[in-house]
């Protein structure tokens, strides 16, 4: 076993169990836990007796350990990193900075939860008080992907513990490693026992549903699909939980003619063929304006053919596989349903010879806003590009989706920067920018993209309730 694992050694090599695959090679690495459902049962009342005890803490306690924390995921960068290569493919340096990301949660966090203030409201009548107090919700659930195994865990338990909560992480079947040994860190800085549990399953429908049905759990953050969300959403309703939902995208990457275009492409790149695709903030759809179509277009093929392909954990490689055979023949599919449709293939198109889960970069032109590769979430390496001739044209389109989390532009009249940024319906927009996930920043969606959002300073008020007192003068 390699020495990576060892971190883990504890949860991993049961005999029967879930088992963790890697997507670059298809190779069994280790087996973990099946939880069942009486244990999930066990843990989660666990939780409620733990939550007394940590949301009885000062929120300067909870921070030490937090900091902690932040410090030993960084200690244990690389091992992470490999852990997260192996089992969701994207490569090593991609992951080593996923590292530091996720770690930038506990670090925020960590200061977050001595900040969360109440309010002394001026009162509506004399001799009459008003207060606010912000107070932890109590014990929650967090239910995971594997695109980012572990920011997308501390994006949600980071904020959940700094602000007093218990947690039951529950993380996606194919990265239960990278939350294990998150989970490993967490108490080596000293997050009490049943503060928070990584509950890994083979059957997450039934282990989904005690998560966001549970009486003691009060609230459910999400990240995932739209079509699961929606579920999850129904689930929690039976008991009027609070839940934060990150879902699925369909972002608009739109180059105006004014724009800088190496940087537009330099942005393209980046927004689109990070971890293969399959982001939910991963440009869907190029629109490219007609005075600088051509110009884009070339630049940005020869960028896209140079891009090598390979496992993650090379160090050259900057696509690895996708992550299984159901993800290839979707994203297979999006393909030649879209050039059914009319597009057309400019590059790539085909599966790649580097292994089975392996899909070569790929360009389709002449994409129209009917076509499969225009209206699904592809991800995958797919850029298709759609020509456009004026600002409203681009924005209706960019807009015609049910979704609304990421939207990115590239433009440099000031004025048509402001229109184009409030015009667009989305939770967040990249200005001359392709990546812009960051903790100091509140990230979500609108429409069928979510509800809630994550980091910044409101990041931690999903944990939260607030509590208004109002005291007489007796
Ligand atoms: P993706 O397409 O990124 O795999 P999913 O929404 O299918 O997105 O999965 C995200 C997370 O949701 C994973 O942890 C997965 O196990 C979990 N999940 C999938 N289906 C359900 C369900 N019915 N109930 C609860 N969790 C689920």
């Amino acid at each position: 076993m390699s020495d990576m694992l060892d971190l883990i050694a504890d949860y991993i090599g049961v005999k029967k169990g879930l088992s963790v695959n890697n997507p670059a090679n298809g190779q069994h690495i280790t087996t973990v836990k099946d939880w069942q459902e009486d244990e999930v049962d066990r843990a989660i009342v666990a939780a409620a007796e733990a939550f007394k005890t940590w949301s009885g803490q000062t929120a300067k306690d909870r921070a030490r350990i937090l900091q902690r924390w932040f410090q030993l995921i960084m200690e244990h960068q690389e091992g992470l990193a490999r852990i997260a290569t192996m089992e969701c493919g994207k490569p090593l340096t991609e992951s080593r900075g996923e590292v530091a990301y996720g770690a930038g949660f506990v670090e925020w966090f960590a200061e977050e939860g001595k900040r969360t203030y109440g309010d002394v409201i001026p009162a509506h009548a004399a001799g009459k008080h008003i207060l606010t107090l912000k107070q932890p919700i109590g014990v929650i659930s967090a239910i995971t992907p594997w695109n980012f195994p572990i920011a997308m865990i501390t994006r949600k338990i980071a904020p959940a513990l700094a602000a007093g909560c218990a947690a039951i992480v529950k993380p996606a079947e194919a990265t239960p490693l990278s939350a294990l040994a998150l989970m490993v860190l967490a108490k080596k800085a000293g997050v009490p026992e049943d503060v928070l549990t990584v509950v890994t399953t083979t059957d997450p429908v039934t282990i989904g549903k005690i998560l966001t049905t549970h009486p003691i759990i009060r609230k459910v953050s999400f990240t995932g699909s739209t079509a699961v969300g929606k579920i999850l959403m129904q689930q929690a309703a039976s008991t009027v939980k609070k839940t934060s939902m990150e879902l699925g995208g369909n972002a608009p990457f739109i180059v105006f003619d004014d724009a800088d275009i190496e940087a537009a492409v330099d942005g393209a790149m980046a927004s689109k063929f990070r971890n293969a695709g399959q982001t939910c903030v991963c440009t869907n759809r190029f629109f490219i304006q007609d005075g600088i179509y051509d110009e884009f277009l070339r630049l940005f093929t020869a960028k896209v053919a140079a891009l090598k392909v390979g496992p993650g954990k090379d160090a050259a490689t900057r696509i690895g596989p996708l992550i299984n055979e159901a993800a290839m023949q979707k994203v297979a599919k999006i393909v030649s349903d879209t050039i059914a449709a009319g597009a057309d293939l400019h590059l790539g198109g085909i599966r790649h010879p580097a292994g089975d889960n392996f899909y070569a970069p790929t360009i389709l032109t002449n994409v129209t806003m009917d076509m499969p590769a225009a209206n699904m979430e592809i991800f995958g390496p797919i850029a298709p590009i759609i020509r456009f001739k004026n600002e409203d044209e681009v924005i209706a389109a960019a807009n015609d989706t049910p979704y609304g989390l990421a939207a990115y532009f590239y433009a440099r009249d000031l004025g048509r920067v402001w229109r184009v940024a409030e015009a667009l319906e989305y939770g967040m927009v990249g200005i001359n920018e392709g990546i812009l996930s960051t903790e100091v920043a509140p990230f979500g969606g609108i429409k069928q993209s979510g509800i809630g959002r994550e980091g910044a300073s409101c990041g931690i008020d999903e944990y939260m309730e607030i509590k208004y007192c109002l005291m007489g003068s007796g």
